[in-house]
């Protein structure tokens, strides 16, 4: 998804693009296939798909959601979020992963007749070589050759591996369990989540109002137990722990699957003739939704640097533009690494004081306008001044 977006804002931007993916090119995702990967978008990720001029394509795949509700105890404190109360017109939108790859590749799709855009769709690269300022990138039998490489490759980044840069690493030592409820009520365009011992349980409001996606943190094992649970006793012990919401599931929409969750963040972005960006760069505990918003900044503050030094008749693929991108990007997204790892710790902390310590704070936040903006921040904060001026 962070490559699409890095791909599309360079060529709106004039810039020609090498696209490589090892898998298909994105299709529109079919109505009656329902998928647990969605994104929760944040306002700066919206921004930049009004800069596409694709808010429309977004809208029609996406729900926004007016509100968020967090818990951890039953009977329930709830740390509430309203956007008519933050005079904001939405907190965020929820969209399927397929949709949003298919709107980005048809925002590019038109750049290939003029043969700006080359994408290379099934095509594992595997060696990266770096010689006399060019790149020559190959796997099976292609060599593709270019100027400047942006590593968009994932959490198992070959781009970052070849060019030998080490990961911080921090273990959660918990799973994400994802799936789609069919819910016997609306989601009421609210976005949920009630932190447990083992991790917090979200749902999150898809286009369909009575559908929800779940991502459920939890231990490796019980991540495991819960997948092979028979349906009506995995329903029926979601409906108990959830039941503060006043939700109610009745049925599974797709299969249950689980993800071990990490918190990486490599040592440098930069490279000789390249930059890291996205998961490549770092990974973040979903809690709050923010890893793919976080790759969005990074290629929207890369672009809007490159854009700066064409301006300025610079190279736009100096080491100097990637150095800048690099101390910009590598401080905030460890910041929010840190807040995501720091969230996670103080809510599996169970001891008496600590929950009542948090119920204290939690209440305190519900009636604190100034508060709920200061968390709200990465949720709601615009592009920088830099990209909205570049973009
Ligand atoms: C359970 C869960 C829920 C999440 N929820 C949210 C959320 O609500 N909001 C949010 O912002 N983030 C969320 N995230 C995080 C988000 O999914 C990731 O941050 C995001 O997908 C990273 O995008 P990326 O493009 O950097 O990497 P990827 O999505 O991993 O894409 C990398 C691409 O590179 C290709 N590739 C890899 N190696 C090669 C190679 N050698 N040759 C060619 N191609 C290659 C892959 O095929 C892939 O297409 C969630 C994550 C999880 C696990």
């Amino acid at each position: 998804m962070v490559g699409l977006m890095a791909t599309a804002l360079l060529l709106k931007h004039g810039f020609s693009v090498k696209l490589i993916d090892d898998g298909q090119a994105p299709e529109p995702p079919p109505p009656l296939e329902i998928s647990a990967r969605v994104s929760a978008l944040n306002q700066g990720s919206f921004n930049l798909f009004q800069k596409l001029g694709v808010v429309r394509e977004l809208t029609t795949h996406a729900r926004a959601y007016h509100q968020m509700k967090i818990w951890d105890q039953d009977p329930p404190v709830f740390l509430d979020f309203n956007a008519s109360s933050l005079f904001e017109p939405w907190l965020g939108w929820i969209i399927d992963n397929r949709a949003v790859r298919h709107i980005l590749w048809h925002f590019c799709q038109p750049y290939l007749a003029s043969g700006q855009l080359e994408a290379h769709w099934g095509f594992q690269a595997r060696v990266f070589d770096y010689t006399h300022g060019f790149w020559k990138i190959s796997g099976g039998d292609l060599t593709l050759e270019g100027q400047f490489l942006m590593g968009a490759d994932g959490g198992s980044s070959g781009v970052r591996e070849s060019q030998q840069i080490a990961l911080q690493k921090y273990d959660y030592h918990q799973s994400a369990l994802v799936t789609v409820l069919d819910l016997r009520n609306s989601h009421q365009n609210t976005a949920w989540q009630r932190f447990l011992p083992a991790g917090p349980l979200a749902l999150l409001p898809l286009k369909d109002s009575h559908q929800g996606a779940m991502v459920w943190s939890t231990s490796h094992t019980h991540a495991a137990s819960l997948q092979s649970l028979p349906e009506s006793e995995f329903l029926a012990l979601w409906n108990q722990v959830f039941h503060s919401s006043g939700l109610t599931a009745h049925s599974l929409l797709c299969e249950r699957k689980f993800f071990p969750l990490t918190s990486e963040h490599a040592k440098r972005y930069t490279f000789e003739g390249g930059v890291l960006v996205g998961d490549a760069a770092h990974k973040i505990h979903p809690l709050a939704g923010q890893g793919v918003n976080l790759g969005w900044m990074d290629v929207a503050a890369l672009v809007s640097l490159m854009v700066r030094a064409k301006t300025k008749s610079r190279s736009p693929f100096g080491a100097h533009v990637s150095a800048q991108y690099a101390c910009e990007r590598r401080l905030a997204n460890q910041l929010t690494q840190k807040a995501m790892t720091v969230l996670n710790q103080v809510y599996g902390m169970q001891t008496g004081l600590v929950s009542t310590l948090r119920s204290c704070v939690t209440r305190q936040i519900s009636r604190q306008r100034w508060l709920q903006l200061l968390l709200l921040e990465p949720a709601l904060s615009r592009l920088p001044l830099l990209c909205e001026k570049f973009l």
